[in-house]
């Protein structure tokens, strides 16, 4: 009898362990890489600050962190191979200081209206350009706007939009998703996620934060059926 008692009190003690450390691994600011979370909830600390380096294609503001430099610079060159349009970067990384300016000038631009700016523009921290990850788009002599809707119905908009998981990239805010993402269609904005998560992404596409809710899931699960 006792030793019943004792087996069922160390499996419960074994299984609080493992679900708070599974809860640990749950946090959403503990999971940092290819899946670091940034929207308008979950901001990042100004203390934040990756390693990015300039990546080679044309256009300005082009720092991203070094493995999604590279995978840009692929893709880049398979949209010009694959279909001739030449991708250019608009604006890539940007630091939580630059973050804080951009919103400041907006805020100012709109007499101190913080609802209309926070329309536009991330607030410091909220935005995914300070991970290093993300980077906006376009094309290189078209007339479509950059920054604009109209990035889509280009040539390397629409192929970016169907090949840019092979590379790791997914187009972080879709028609639809507003509501989860807090962000309107922006057909632009490519975040780099890796060629694993992009690619299932790509089979069932969701939200980011949904994603990560079903990864973290995922973990959680296998962390009890290895332990119990
Ligand atoms: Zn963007």
């Amino acid at each position: 009898m006792s030793t019943i008692w004792q087996s069922l009190a160390s499996m419960a003690a074994a299984g609080a362990m493992l679900l708070s450390g599974a809860m640990e691994t749950a946090a959403p600011h503990n999971a940092d890489g290819e899946l670091l979370l940034v929207n308008r909830e979950w901001r990042i600390s100004e203390r934040y600050v990756p390693e990015v380096r300039v990546t080679n294609i044309p256009g300005q503001l082009r720092k991203l962190q070094p493995e999604a430099a590279a995978a840009l610079e692929e893709m880049t060159a398979a949209c010009k191979e694959e279909v001739g349009a030449q991708l250019m970067s608009v604006s890539g990384y940007r630091s939580y200081d630059r973050q804080e300016r951009v919103y400041n000038n907006k805020l100012k631009n709109v007499k101190g209206d913080e609802e209309q700016a926070d329309e536009y523009v991330a607030r410091p921290g909220a935005s995914e350009h300070q991970t290093g990850l993300s980077i906006d788009i376009g094309q290189k002599n078209s007339k479509a706007n950059a920054l604009g809707e109209s990035f889509a119905r280009t040539k390397g908009g629409q192929w970016v939009a169907e090949n840019g998981w092979r590379f790791g990239f997914i187009i972080r805010y879709q028609e639809g998703w507003e509501e989860v993402t807090g962000y309107e269609w922006e057909p632009w904005h490519i975040r780099y996620v890796g060629k694993e998560n992009a690619a299932r992404l790509h089979d069932s596409p969701m939200p980011l934060e949904e994603y990560i809710m079903l990864i973290r899931t995922e973990r959680l699960m296998s962390l009890l059926e290895g332990g119990l």
